[in-house]
């Protein structure tokens, strides 16, 4: 049993890797993209296939990422910041937004404006408000990832992900979840 495991170690590695990752590497392809969008020649085959390429690689990184989130991850345990409860305090609105991203009707709304805002790409002047549309998703990981680097202080989730909001002030902060992880 040893033997299979330390075989199949180097392959979940690197996919542990690729997840652990995900967050910058999903933010690069995003940028990538919206400058793939500025460039002349966009719509040429080479652009298309770039594109194309990208979106894979997006969809791949997606799902490395959710496999991540998963479970615990080392890196990410040791990550957690001192100051992990300080820290949370700043980013609540980074939190309302990770939860905003499980709600459908917030969801298909916000799919619907991001896949009609190619639209604007054949309006003149149109990259410009097109690009601010696809730069939104930046913020969204970048919320994504806050929130599970520090989702035993999210007040979301310590009230058993029932969708209560501002239970800073309270006495049950969510420190005390925040300790059995630590
Ligand atoms: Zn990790
Ligand atoms: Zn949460």
């Amino acid at each position: 049993m040893t033997q299979s495991f330390d075989f199949a170690r180097p392959n979940i590695g690197l996919l542990e890797r690729w997840g652990h990752w995900a967050p910058p590497l999903l933010k690069l392809s995003i940028a990538s993209s919206i400058a793939l969008g500025f460039q002349n020649d966009a719509a040429s085959s080479l652009g298309l296939l770039l594109r194309l390429g990208l979106i894979v690689f997006v969809i791949l990184t997606w799902l490395q990422m959710r496999q991540h989130d998963r479970r615990l991850c080392e890196s990410c345990a040791a990550a957690i910041p001192l100051n992990a409860s300080e820290q949370a305090h700043k980013h609540v609105r980074k939190f309302a937004t990770a939860h905003a991203g499980s709600n459908l009707k917030v969801v298909v709304p916000y799919l619907v404006i991001l896949l009609g805002s190619n639209l604007l790409l054949t309006v003149p002047h149109g990259r410009w408000p097109w690009a601010v549309i696809q730069a939104s998703m930046i913020y969204l990981i970048s919320a994504h990832a806050t929130h599970r680097r520090l989702q035993p202080w999210c007040p979301w989730c310590s009230d058993g992900g029932g969708g209560t909001e501002q239970v800073f002030d309270g006495p049950d902060l969510p420190r005390g979840r925040g300790r059995q992880l630590v």
